[in-house]
C-alpha cells in the first residue's frame, strides 16, 4: 500500500458508483473529456456562462453534461452537486489559476493528484526549494544586479505567460531597468526549450521504478511566445525596444519535440528527482507534471520551471506521441489519467491517487 492522500469522507461519494470526470471548459479540457470517454467515465464539463459553441464540433470530446457558473469563483458555491455527481476534479493550468490555487486546494470534492503540491507550485520561492534539495539543475540566480555577470532574465512574481520579464544581455544593460515589483534576477540560460510531459503512477509496479510507483514520459513539446519568438526576423531585442515594442513570452501555441535519444537518461533523472523529493516533503505528486527547461550546448538541462499538472503542450498528442506510443499506442495524457483512475478504482486504491 503506497501513500494514502484522502480521507475516507472526502471520497465517500465514490462509494456509490462510478466517478464523473469534470473539469472546467478550458486550457486541455478536450483532452481530458475525450481520455475519460475512451475508458467508459461520464464527463462533466463546468462552464462560465454558456458552454463554447466548438465543443459541438467534436462529438468525441463534448463532455456528457455541463454544469454552468455565472464566475470561476461560484464553483466553490457548486460543491453539493459536484459530490451529487460524483465528479472527481480533474486540475489543469487555467482551472486552478482562475479559481485561485487556496480556493482550489480547499474545495471538498475529490482532486486527482496530490492537492498539497499547489502550494509548494504557486509559490517560486517555495519550488527553488524543492527543486533545488531534489539536486535539479537550475538557472544561477543573483541575489543583487552587482553581482550579475552574463546575460539575464528578470521575472516578476506571479506574471503568468512572462508578461513584463525583462532581459539584460549584461550588467550595463541591467542599469537601464525599473523594478515594478517583487522579482528574481535570473540567468539567461542560452539554449533550447523542451517542456518535458511526465505522468508519475503511484500505483504502477513495473517500467521505469521511482518511489513505490513508475514515471512515464510521455511527450515533449515547445512553446511559442509571442511576441520574443518572432526576435531573430529582428535581429535583437534592442530592435524591438527601439520600435517601442516590449518583448514578451505570451503562450500561442504548442510544437512537438523529441530530445537526441542520448539525452533522456538526464531528463529521466530530473524527473526521479522531483518525484523521490516531493514524497519526502509533501506525501508526493501523482499524474502528470511537466519539467520546463533549456538544453545548454554543452548538453546540460537547467529546469526554470515546473507544472504539476496536465499542460496545454499535451493536446498536441491526443492519439499518442512519439514516446507515450511507446508505452501504449494512442495513449493521450487526458487517458493516462483516466487509465490511473480506472486501475485505482479496481485496487480498491482511490485514496493513493485522489486527494
Ligand atoms: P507560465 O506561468 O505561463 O509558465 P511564467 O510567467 O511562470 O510562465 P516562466 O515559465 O518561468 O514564466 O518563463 C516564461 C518563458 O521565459 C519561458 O517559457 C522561456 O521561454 C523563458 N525563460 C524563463 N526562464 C528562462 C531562463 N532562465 N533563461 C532563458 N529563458 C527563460
Amino acid at each position: 500500500m503506497g501513500i494514502e492522500l484522502a480521507s475516507r469522507a472526502r471520497l465517500a461519494p465514490l462509494e456509490e458508483g462510478a466517478p464523473t470526470v469534470a473539469t472546467l471548459c478550458s486550457h486541455s479540457s478536450l483532452q481530458i473529456f475525450h481520455g475519460a470517454r475512451q475508458e467508459g467515465y461520464r464527463t462533466l464539463g463546468i462552464s462560465v456562462g454558456t458552454p463554447a459553441r466548438f465543443y459541438d464540433a467534436f462529438p468525441l470530446a463534448r463532455p456528457d453534461s455541463f454544469l454552468t457558473v455565472p464566475k470561476v469563483r461560484d464553483i466553490v458555491h457548486e460543491v453539493d452537486r459536484l459530490r451529487a455527481e460524483r465528479a472527481v476534479l480533474i486540475p489543469h493550468g487555467s482551472f486552478v489559476e482562475y479559481l485561485g490555487p487556496e480556493a482550489f486546494g480547499q474545495m471538498d470534492v475529490p482532486v486527482f493528484g496530490n492537492r498539497a503540491v499547489i502550494e509548494w507550485e504557486s509559490d517560486r520561492e517555495k519550488e527553488r526549494v524543492w527543486l533545488e534539495s531534489a539536486g535539479v539543475p537550475m538557472p544561477r540566480r543573483y541575489a543583487t544586479p552587482e553581482e550579475v555577470d552574463g546575460p539575464v532574465i528578470v521575472k516578476y512574481y506571479g506574471a503568468k505567460g512572462g508578461q513584463g520579464f525583462y532581459l539584460a544581455k549584461n550588467r550595463e544593460a541591467l542599469r537601464d531597468f525599473r523594478p515594478t515589483g517583487p522579482h528574481v534576477i535570473q540567468e539567461y540560460v542560452l539554449g533550447t526549450r523542451y517542456y518535458v510531459h511526465f505522468f508519475y503512477s503511484p500505483l504502477s509496479d513495473r517500467g521505469y521504478r521511482v518511489g513505490h510507483g513508475s514515471l512515464e514520459l510521455l511527450g515533449m513539446d515547445r512553446r511559442d511566445e509571442a511576441n520574443i519568438d518572432e526576435l531573430y526576423k529582428l535581429g535583437a531585442q534592442e530592435e524591438l525596444l527601439r520600435a517601442g515594442i516590449r518583448p514578451t513570452f505570451v503562450v500561442t501555441g504548442n510544437v512537438p519535440v523529441v530530445l537526441r535519444e542520448s539525452l533522456l537518461p538526464q531528463i529521466f533523472d530530473v524527473g526521479a528527482r522531483i518525484i523521490e523529493r516531493s514524497i519526502e516533503l509533501f506525501g508526493g505528486m501523482v499524474g502528470p507534471f511537466c519539467v520546463e527547461g533549456i538544453m545548454t550546448e554543452e548538453l546540460k538541462f537547467k529546469v526554470f520551471e515546473i507544472s504539476t499538472r496536465i499542460v496545454a503542450g499535451t493536446n498536441l498528442f491526443i492519439s499518442g506521441s512519439s514516446y507515450s506510443d511507446l508505452v501504449a499506442p494512442g495513449l493521450s495524457m487526458g487517458r493516462r489519467i483516466a487509465l490511473e483512475l480506472k486501475r485505482a478504482q479496481a485496487e480498491g486504491r482511490l485514496a493513493e491517487v485522489l486527494s
